[in-house]
């Protein structure tokens, strides 16, 4: 059950606070005992004051008379500019007024001092109070720091997080191979018998949202050992050196807790390679590592400390982490298949109420190429979509509108495009389906629609592999090259103009043709020759150029002509079958969404007479 947290108060309350005691300490308190302030009249009051007996005291000096009034219990004091008055001590004798020190009496010792000691003691404790609430808010490197280098992992024991095995789908190989440390950490015995010496750590690399997380914990909920878990950020600190102290703390503490697990989520923040000379390097993010490398030798691994960590960035890491004896084994949690995807959809499908329409090897096939936290995400938001529409149930099409929402965003129901507009993307969209159903090799399509979403598509094209893709031939690559230039070529043969609307395609099918040259070794020119190396394969996989300038001009020019080749190749496609572009455009026009089968009857209709 989750605690409602009560809300923060903004700091202005405390200042407000503070300020407060001080007005009234001031105000009410430190008067009776601290008399800075004599009151000054002017000579006049002073006379009658003195006719009427009330001055019991005087002290004259050159410029000033300074008076106390005569009542003891309560002295008020008083001061007055002295007047060139010759008849002044006549007057202060009658009234009887006796002459002695009045100034020093306007303020007491004790009663200066009291106020100042208070008054500073209020303002320490006041700063205390504000530091301490300050160091929770900002809760990480500022608190952490203040800590001075105590690890700040999270302890979970195994009931804690309660996550298993069997809530990871997909990834059976990380999970084989993650179940053998676990069984190791069961029954050390077994393993010391034959000899055998468990890995001191295992890397878990991958994509994004591919599980690592999720199979670490699930380590952990399986193990029933302690598990300490830490970020790789929660290392870097403010001050240098503290990263190194806070490694330093979490290997003693794990050393004390053994058998136990540590995982170090996100290890790219302090494991980057060390670069040589350059701009003097980060000291003390190279300091942490460096700890961190002296700790994984120091342990034995045979106490049975095993080492997790995550990354999605493999290729940045220190040579020095990935070398036997520190994380030999490397487990890769890749995109889930097909028969994955369709693990995880029901797996999380479980949490929610299903019609009993749904087929989950159907949405898994429409969703490649996504990772198990845009499938969790896509059932959830499934489940949103059937509370919009007041079902008790998710169905079918709910799933299905939800891998195009975690895919190209949500309808944008209010964006208005003109006739013209919304008749050049049915063309568009068409123009992509059309060429890929003509092209043997290529997938038939699922659904088309012209209704835009908030990605900023206009119009989707969905199309569905039949099989699982590992390998793509050469011939499969040109026809998805002349795919994505299939609605641009629509455009250009019924239009005879061009749009906007093809930046997209543009990018994808130049990014198609690059690597088909340059990685693949798909062309006769250069043939099996390494032109390009990818950077970082689960982030996006940027290329960095790897030949001589003029080779680059040289592949420039090939990748051009591979563009305009399958651009004719898309634009002769469909001008042979420019009567049924036609047709398919105009019904999609009608109706914004089409099925497959749809857009399949229509193609193998006879045409219409004209
Ligand atoms: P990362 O690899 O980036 O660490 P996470 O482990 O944080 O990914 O995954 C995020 C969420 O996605 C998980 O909490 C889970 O709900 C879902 N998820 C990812 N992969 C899987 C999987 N293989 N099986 C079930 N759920 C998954
Ligand atoms: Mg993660
Ligand atoms: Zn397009």
């Amino acid at each position: 059950m989750q605690q409602i947290k009560k809300p923060k108060k903004p700091l202005i309350f405390y200042y407000g606070v503070g300020l407060l005691i001080m007005f009234v300490l001031n105000a009410v308190i430190f008067p009776r005992y601290v008399r800075n302030q004599i009151e000054e009249v002017d000579y006049g009051t002073f006379l009658t004051m003195l006719e009427e007996k009330q001055v019991s005291m005087a002290q004259m000096e050159k410029d000033y008379i300074y008076f106390v009034d005569n009542n003891e219990e309560d002295p008020s004091f008083y001061s007055t500019i002295a007047f060139n008055d010759p008849e002044l001590v006549d007057r202060l004798r009658t009234s009887g007024c006796k002459f002695g020190k009045v100034k020093e009496k306007e303020a007491s010792i004790f009663g200066t001092i009291l106020s100042v000691v208070v008054q500073v003691a209020v303002f320490v404790f006041i700063g205390q109070l504000l530091s301490r609430i300050l160091m929770k808010r900002m809760g990480g490197s500022m608190g952490n720091a203040m800590s001075f280098g105590k690890s700040s992992a999270k302890i979970y024991v195994a009931s804690e997080t309660g996550i298993k095995f069997t809530d990871v789908a997909g990834e059976d190989e990380a999970k084989e191979q993650l179940q053998e440390i676990v069984d190791f950490l069961h029954n050390p015995d077994k393993y010391q018998e034959i000899g055998a010496v468990m890995p001191k750590g295992a890397l878990l690399v991958g994509p994004p949202g591919t599980g690592k997380t999720l199979l670490a914990k699930a380590v952990a909920g399986e193990a029933e050992v302690p598990f300490f878990s830490i970020s790789g950020s929660e290392f870097v600190e403010m001050f240098v050196g503290m990263g190194a102290a806070k490694v330093r703390d979490l290997f003693k503490q794990a050393n004390e807790k053994a058998p136990c697990i540590v995982f170090i989520d996100e290890i790219d923040t302090i494991g980057k390679k060390r670069d040589s000379g350059g701009m003097g390097g980060n000291d003390e993010r190279e300091q942490t590592l460096n700890q961190l490398l002296t700790e994984m030798d120091g342990f034995d691994g045979s106490r049975g400390v095993v080492i997790l960590a995550a990354t999605n960035r493999p290729e940045t890491l220190d040579p020095a982490l990935l070398r036997p004896g520190r994380f030999d084994r490397r487990v890769p949690v890749e995109l889930p298949d097909l028969a994955g995807r369709e693990n995880i959809l029901k797996v999380h499908a479980k949490k929610v109420k299903l019609g009993d329409d749904i087929d989950f090897n159907a949405i898994a096939r429409a969703a490649a190429g996504t990772s198990g936290a845009e499938l969790a995400n896509m059932v959830n938001e499934a489940a949103l979509r059937a509370v919009r529409g007041g079902r008790a149930y998710v169905t079918q099409a709910d799933l299905e509108e939800s891998i195009e929402v975690v895919i190209a965003g949500y309808q944008k129901k209010n964006q208005v495009l003109s006739d013209k507009e919304k008749l050049i993307v049915s063309y568009h969209e068409i123009g992509h389906a059309l060429v890929a159903a003509l092209q043997t090799d290529s997938a038939p399509v699922t659904k088309i629609t012209i209704i835009p979403r908030t990605s900023g598509a206009l119009g989707y094209t969905m199309q569905v592999e039949e099989r699982e893709h590992n390998l793509m031939s050469k011939e499969e690559l040109e026809n998805k090259i002349a795919t994505y230039a299939g609605g641009r070529a629509a455009e250009e043969l019924i239009f005879g103009s061009v749009t906007t609307g093809a930046s997209n395609d543009i990018e994808q099918m130049t990014k198609m043709a690059r690597a088909m040259i340059t990685r693949y070794g798909m062309s006769e020119e250069f043939g099996m020759m390494a032109l390009e190396t990818v950077n970082n394969q689960y982030m996006g996989g940027d290329t960095s150029i790897v030949c001589a300038a003029e080779t680059a001009a040289a592949v420039d020019e090939k990748v051009s002509a591979l563009l305009k080749k399958q651009y004719q190749k898309a634009v002769k496609l469909l001008q042979e079958k420019k009567q049924k572009l036609h047709e398919l455009a105009k019904y999609l026009y009608e109706k914004e969404t089409i099925s497959g089968e749809e857009f399949m009857r229509i193609l193998k209709e006879a045409p219409e007479c004209v």
